[in-house]
């Protein structure tokens, strides 16, 4: 039934190459996941979500969600002005 349109054969498109990485697996937000609460007063908690010198870590790389990643954010920002995490330095 179908007319026999034959498609041109041969290669499949180009392929995009190069760029290490590039994909990253998705993790999905850990909040949501476990429906962990953020708390600014636990730098253990929050401490995986800035570097060492104390600058917030970007979504793409916490793999939060944008409203943990916000919440993430107001937290460590709290615990700074509290004096439990450092600001960040440059
Ligand atoms: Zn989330």
């Amino acid at each position: 039934m179908y007319p026999a349109k034959s498609k041109p054969a041969g290669r499949p498109g180009p392929r995009r190459e190069g760029g290490r990485g590039g994909h990253y697996k998705r993790k999905s937000c850990r909040f949501c996941a476990n429906k962990e609460g953020i708390d600014f007063k636990n730098t253990a908690q929050l401490r995986n979500f800035v570097t060492e010198r104390g600058k917030i870590l970007p979504r793409r790389i916490t793999g939060n969600c944008a409203r943990h990643q916000r919440a993430v954010i107001r937290a460590v920002k709290r615990a700074r002005t509290i004096a439990l995490l450092p600001y960040a330095t440059s």
